[in-house]
C-alpha cells in the first residue's frame, strides 16, 4: 500500500491552482512523531507532502520515524528551500526527492507564484545530486498555460539525469478551490501525446511506464472515464495534518478514522472503513493522479509488476515508436467525445495575472472550505 502523509498546509508558494497556501495550518496542530510513529511497517511509497513539507522544522525528524517503514519515502516539494533537505540526503540518499516545476522562469513563477523558481530549483535539485541523492526529479501539473513548455522541459530534466513526473490539473477537497478544468481541454490533450512519445523514445524503463500514466492523463483531461478503476483505501491512503486519515485526496466524504485518536489497526479494521471501500469501488469520478494511477497499473498478482494491459499497451507502443511508426492516439483516445458539465466555472489563464493580488480568505469550515466535492467532468 502507497500511502500521502500532508505534514502540513503551511506553504509558501502561491500556486494558481492550489489554495493551501491560503489556508495554512497551527504548527500545533500538526501530525507529530509519535503519531506517525503508529503507522506500521512494510509500505511501499510512503510520500511526505504538504503544504510545503521544508516549513516542518522537524522533518529530518519525521524521516527517521517514516524511512524504515517503506521500500520508498518520497519528500513532494516546492524546492524553494531545499538546503533543508540536504541533511536527510546525505543520511538516506535514496530518498525520493521531487520538486514541483511548472515551466521555465517566467512560466514557472506565474502559476506557483514564486520568484525565480526554476533557478532556485534547479540549482537546488543539482545541489542535493552533488550530494549523493539518486532519486531526483521534478513534478509537473499539465495545465493549459504550460502544456507546450512541457517537452522542453522534459527534455532539461533527463540531460540533467532528473526524473520527470506529471499530472494533470485536478480538483481536490484540500485545494478550498474547485475550478481546476483546462480550458482548451482538446489543445492540452493533443500536446500529451507529445510527452508520451518523448517519454517511450527513452531507454528508462519508468518512462515507458509514466507514458502509459500520461495516456490516463489524456482521458482526465478530456474528462473521460479512468483507464483503470481505483483502489484507495486498499491500496493507497491518505493522511492530513490533522491525522484525518482519508481513503482518497479528492473525495473529503472518504473520511475513515483518525490516527491521533485510533490505532492503525483500529482505523482498517473498522467498519466505518469497509464502507469506505466500498463507496470507492462504486466511484465515478475521472480522477488519474499519479497516486492511485500508480497503484492501479500493479498488478493484482505482483505489485511489483504492472498489469497486463498496461505492459501490453506499453510494449507495443515502445516498438513503434522505435521502429519510426506513429502512435494512433485516435485508436486509443474517444477525442470526439468530451464531456463539459455546465456547471463548470470557466477557468481563466492566469498567465497574465497578478499573483500579488492572490490575497488570503478565511475557512468556511473548521478545516476545509469545500463541504462536498466532485471532480466528476
Ligand atoms: S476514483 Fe474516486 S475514490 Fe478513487 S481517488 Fe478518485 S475520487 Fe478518490
Amino acid at each position: 500500500m502507497d500511502l500521502t502523509i500532508i505534514s502540513t498546509y503551511r506553504c509558501n508558494s502561491k500556486c494558481s491552482m492550489c489554495n493551501i497556501w491560503k489556508y495554512p495550518t497551527d504548527p500545533r496542530e500538526e501530525i507529530t512523531l509519535q503519531t506517525l510513529s503508529k503507522l506500521p511497517n512494510g509500505f511501499d511509497n510512503l510520500n511526505i507532502t504538504g503544504g510545503e513539507p521544508t516549513l516542518r522544522k522537524d522533518l529530518v525528524d519525521i524521516c527517521d520515524v517514516l524511512y524504515p517503514k517503506a521500500r520508498i519515502l518520497e519528500i513532494s516539494s516546492n524546492g524553494l528551500h531545499a538546503e533543508r533537505l540536504l541533511p536527510i540526503i546525505k543520511k538516506y540518499p535514496n530518498c525520493k526527492v521531487r520538486f514541483s516545476l511548472e515551466g521555465f522562469d517566467v512560466t514557472n513563477n506565474i502559476i506557483r507564484g514564486e520568484e525565480d523558481g526554476f533557478n532556485i530549483k534547479v540549482a537546488g535539485l543539482k545541489m542535493l545530486q552533488e550530494a549523493g541523492g539518486n532519486d531526483l526529479g521534478f513534478g509537473a501539473v499539465i495545465q493549459d498555460d504550460n502544456v507546450k513548455e512541457l517537452v522542453d522541459l522534459y527534455k532539461f530534466a533527463i540531460n540533467n539525469n532528473f526524473e520527470f513526473a506529471t499530472s494533470a490539473l485536478h480538483n481536490a477537497f484540500q485545494f478550498h478551490k474547485g475550478d481546476n478544468y483546462p480550458y482548451n481541454r482538446i489543445e492540452v490533450a493533443r500536446n500529451v501525446e507529445r510527452i508520451i512519445i518523448e517519454m517511450l523514445k527513452t531507454y528508462n524503463i519508468k518512462n515507458w511506464f509514466r507514458a502509459y500514466l500520461n495516456l490516463g492523463l489524456i482521458e482526465k483531461i478530456l474528462g473521460h472515464d479512468r483507464l483503470i478503476k481505483c483502489t484507495a483505501g486498499e491500496d493507497f491512503i491518505f493522511i492530513d495534518p490533522w491525522s484525518d486519515v482519508y481513503l482518497c485526496n479528492v473525495r473529503n466524504d472518504l473520511l475513515a478514522g483518525n490516527l491521533l485518536k485510533q490505532s492503525w489497526q483500529e482505523i482498517k479494521e473498522s467498519e466505518i472503513y469497509k464502507k469506505k471501500v466500498n463507496d470507492v469501488h462504486a466511484c465515478k469520478q475521472n480522477c488519474w493522479m499519479v497516486t492511485t494511477a500508480r497503484t492501479a497499473m500493479r498488478s493484482n498478482l505482483h505489485p511489483s509488476l504492472p498489469k497486463i494491459q498496461v505492459l501490453k499497451w506499453v510494449v507495443k507502443n515502445k516498438i513503434k515508436v522505435m521502429t519510426g511508426k506513429d502512435i494512433y492516439f485516435d485508436g486509443y483516445i474517444n477525442y470526439q467525445k468530451i464531456h463539459i458539465d455546465s456547471s463548470v466555472k470557466k477557468r481563466e489563464s492566469y498567465l497574465h495575472s497578478n499573483v500579488v493580488k492572490r490575497t488570503i480568505t478565511k475557512a468556511a469550515d473548521q478545516h476545509y472550505s469545500q463541504f462536498k466535492f466532485y471532480d466528476n467532468k
